[in-house]
């Protein structure tokens, strides 16, 4: 277990640094609401932060050892809650940031759980699925006393999927000795997983989306969009968008990006995309420049693919009134203060992709009754999440004339506070 001293620095955090911003943006929000400093102080590190060694038999008979993190932020609302990554690039104080923010979304979203996340440094796409199978039960077998349902419960995330979610519950219970589909979200159908899961993140986008356009006055009917990144995420908001009426013109994946100013036909692209592997061969618009994705004048600008995509070097660019972070921390922090002086509205990442850990709390939750739901409860409940989380985010930032996102923090740091008040902390 390691605890490390991080400076909190007053200035503009490093764009680069996640946890640098992930403390800045607790703090500013624990300012704004004149809370206790003790609030900061205990938040302003993880509870726990597990380093752990995986040696992994490959199948060239060798044995490599993998570098693993869990990091719990912290507990006061209930069980920690978050994915595990499999990146070469994964660091402690990425999932320590990525733990953070988990915290935060969890309780913006009402969820009874604080921040957890995980991740191996590795190259899921050089690894055999053999490989990949005894790392993950590997990877469990390592933080097996720390996780639990009770106490920290992972799911998917950058490079992992529902089959390794399958793996580590079977592994989990194994070391158990019975059953424990609880102990992990993201599973697929067969073990256990929600219906609706899926499509959840993209499906809880597009209620903030609609709320959103209430409250400006944005007749969807007759709107704009683009959207980066048609994967997962950006692919399902393009069709529940175009649903809606609005016209998406523009979008983009890691092959390129297309236009068309009559709006890109979703059955289309999505043939183009099975039959071509990217949108970038879709016969019925125009490619264009993948950067001009994010400058295009639209109503509502969707990100959601990347990190750190809209910058001080392009957020001036900007002409759309409404921009949706389906991706996490697609905008920087000096671009999000630009935004906000253009009055440009910011649904933030942790409450427009949120959709995502609601149905993993759902999961969690019908694993926990051994009692499955209907895809048509699962959507109806995870609607009501989202838009009361909206409402109260919204209210938030008026009262307070914030940001969106300033006032989703407020809203999260609100209820944690007064839960650690509850406890005795303060
Ligand atoms: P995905 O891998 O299915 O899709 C990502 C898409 O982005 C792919 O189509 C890829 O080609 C594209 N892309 C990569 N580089 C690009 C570039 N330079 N320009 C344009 N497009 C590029 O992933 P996803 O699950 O859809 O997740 C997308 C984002 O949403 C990530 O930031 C993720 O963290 C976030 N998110 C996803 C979920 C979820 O449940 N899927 C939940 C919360 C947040």
């Amino acid at each position: 277990m390691a605890t490390m001293l991080q400076t909190v620095h007053n200035h503009a955090p490093s764009e680069d640094n996640p946890f640098q911003i992930a403390q800045q943006q607790i703090k500013k929000a624990c300012s704004a609401l004149k809370l206790e400093p003790a609030v900061f102080e205990i938040l302003k590190e993880p509870a726990q932060v597990l380093s752990v060694s995986i040696p992994v038999k490959m199948d060239d008979g060798k044995v490599k050892t993998f570098t693993g993190f869990r990091s719990q932020h912290t507990n006061v609302l209930g069980p920690c809650k978050g994915g595990i990554r499999f990146h070469p690039r994964v660091n402690m104080e990425e999932i320590k940031a990525l733990s953070m923010w988990m915290t935060i979304k969890c309780s913006v979203l009402g969820l009874p759980y604080g921040g957890g996340k995980g991740g191996v440094i590795c190259n899921p796409k050089e690894m055999s699925l053999g490989e990949l199978e005894r790392l993950c039960r590997g990877y469990i077998r390592a933080v097996a006393s720390f996780i639990g349902p009770d106490r920290d419960i992972p799911a998917p995330d950058v490079y992992t999927n529902a089959q390794m979610m399958a793996w580590m519950m079977d592994e989990y219970s194994k070391i158990q000795g019975y059953n424990v589909p609880a102990v992990i979200t993201g599973k697929p159908i067969a073990l256990g997983g929600s219906l609706g899961r899926a499509e959840a993140t993209a499906t809880g986008c597009v209620h903030t989306i609609v709320e959103a356009a209430g409250r400006l006055g944005l007749d969807l009917s007759a709107a704009t969009a683009s959207i980066q990144g048609w994967g997962n995420a950006g692919s399902n908001i393009h069709y529940l968008l175009s649903r809606l009426g609005v016209k998406v013109v523009a979008v983009s994946d890691s092959g390129g990006a297309v236009y068309n100013a009559d709006g890109i036909d979703y059955n289309s692209l999505y043939m183009c995309k099975q039959t071509t592997g990217s949108v970038v061969h879709f016969q019925g618009g125009k490619k264009i420049d993948p950067e001009e994705v994010l400058t295009l004048p639209v109503d509502i600008l969707i990100p959601a693919a990347l990190e750190n995509v809209i910058t001080a070097a392009n957020a001036g660019q900007i002409k759309a009134r409404l921009v949706a972070e389906a991706a996490n921390g697609p905008t920087t922090y000096e671009a999000d203060e630009i935004l906000h002086e253009k009055g440009i509205v910011v649904i933030p990442d942790i409450l427009a992709n949120a959709g995502g850990v609601t149905v993993s709390y759902f999961e969690w939750v019908q694993n926990m009754m051994h009692y499955y739901w209907p895809a048509e409860e699962v959507n109806q409940k995870l609607q009501g999440k989202m838009i009361q989380a909206f409402r109260e985010t919204y209210d938030m930032s008026r009262k307070h004339r914030v940001s969106l996102r300033m006032g989703a923090y407020m809203v999260a740091l609100d209820r944690i506070a007064a839960a650690m008040r509850l406890r005795g902390w303060l």
